[in-house]
């Protein structure tokens, strides 16, 4: 029991279970979901013949590394791709990204991005701030146009108007820190199937970051020719260290291969040294993390929308990524929501986590993140800009029973100010 462990008394116990008994189907239906994904992985390791062989990496070049093929071939047949690159040479989200938007962009190529603004990281990479150098795909001479979301979902009207001429139409499906819903699989299809109508050469490539196990498949079971994301979000299970991957058309991985190494050399090289047996653990568990990350975000959004405030998305809505923005109105309450997750982590509990600037964020930022590894937003971490309307955004949660312990901590941490 809570009560046992940590100072949650009367009111908070009653709130609890009322909102426990309120989102049980949900937590129902996303077990369904894990049980799904885990089946599908089990029958990816055992249809590649995963064995304990594979968990030894190599060293330099890493030339014929059996283990780490394998590890992407499993990555392949889980996604219902052709082949995939799952690596611990992506050193991040937007690396990973940048790679393969690199590698499937020319100068004079027109990409299309259909989902809004991109994540915030992207901008750089698309060179959408004022200065356009930096190697950004602008000062290589890539054409950038972007398209605006209607009602929350991609304008079919407008990428089937702009997709002739476009080499690829990118799609964000996680909401990332913006005020849109996520994509869900049936978006993402319809927005692919309405680019490849009118231009059946298009390449479509989706930022899979957030969304890998919330549904029961993935965007390249369902028209996506490309998704990439990162290992120390869904996939990595909360156990892989760094990395990243992009799986989907073999020709379309293998150009991103020539990028992230050197043409001609592709994805031959890239040893894996100690990592592998770390990918392969993070991949199996990340069905049930994931599910226990869905879960937590349902439970924190019942629990502040029964307080009264704004939960997005609500605990019932449909779920394309495991991200929950919760407005508190004040300082005071995010503040205190940010200090009582960092407190209820399994790391750096006893930390005050303090709003600083960040690069690129127009006012003071402020996180909390008690986390094994790093920067893992698969853990349970919330961070928010520190301005109106004091919006945070949580995610992850290794651990349901933890992490409904954190945010019920949060809750009457918030409760008590103003
Ligand atoms: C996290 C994220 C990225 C970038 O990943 P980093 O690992 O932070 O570089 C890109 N897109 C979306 C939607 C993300 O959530």
């Amino acid at each position: 029991m809570i009560q046992d462990y940590f100072p949650i008394r009367g009111e908070a116990v009653k709130l609890d279970a009322q909102v426990m008994k309120r989102i049980a189907p949900l937590l129902r239906a996303a077990d369904e979901t894990r049980d799904e994904n885990q089946l599908r992985m089990l029958k990816a390791f055992t249809s590649c013949g995963v064995a304990a062989r594979h968990f030894s990496g190599t060293t330099g070049y890493g030339y014929n590394d059996d283990g780490r093929d394998k590890l992407e071939q499993v990555f392949a047949a889980l996604t219902g791709s052709e082949a995939a690159l799952c690596r611990h040479q992506f050193m991040s989200g937007t690396h990973t990204l940048a790679v393969a938007l690199f590698g499937l962009l020319r100068p004079g190529d027109t990409l299309l991005c259909a989902t809004g603004t991109p994540y915030d990281t992207l901008h750089g990479v698309l060179g959408l701030t004022g200065d356009k150098g930096g190697g950004s795909l602008a000062e290589f001479g890539v054409q950038y146009r972007q398209l605006e979301l209607l009602d929350g979902r991609p304008d079919l009207t407008a990428i089937a108007e702009h997709a002739p001429g476009a080499k690829v139409l990118y799609l964000q499906r996680s909401r990332g820190y913006a005020a849109r819903r996520a994509l869900t699989l049936d978006d993402i299809e319809a927005a692919a199937g309405a680019a490849k109508a009118i231009n059946p050469d298009i390449a479509v490539l989706v930022d899979n970051c957030y969304g890998e196990f919330v549904d029961r498949e993935e965007p390249t079971h369902r028209g996506a020719d490309l998704i990439a994301g990162s290992l120390i979000k869904n996939p990595g299970g909360g156990i892989a260290p760094t990395g990243g991957y992009i799986a989907g058309n073999a020709g379309l991985v293998d150009l991103c291969a020539q990028r992230l190494t050197a043409p001609g050399v592709g994805g031959e090289v890239g040893c894996t040294g100690e990592m592998l047996r770390s990918l392969y653990l993070g991949l199996y568990y990340a069905p049930g993390v994931v599910s226990d990350a869905v879960k937590t975000a349902i439970y924190a959004s019942a629990l502040f929308a029964e307080m009264g405030f704004e939960a997005d998305p609500a605990p019932g809505a449909a779920r394309g990524d495991i991200i929950t923005a919760i407005t508190l109105g004040s300082p005071g309450r995010l503040r205190a929501l940010c200090e009582a997750i960092q407190a209820m982590s399994p790391v750096d509990s006893f930390a005050v986590p303090q709003p600083a600037p960040m690069p690129g964020y127009d006012s003071p930022v402020i996180m909390a993140a008690g986390a094994f590894t790093q920067g893992s937003s698969i853990e349970l971490s919330c961070d928010a800009p520190m301005r109106p309307p004091y919006t945070a955004y949580l995610q992850g949660g290794l651990n349901f029973a933890a992490t409904r312990a954190a945010i019920l901590c949060a809750a009457k941490a918030v409760r008590e100010v103003r």
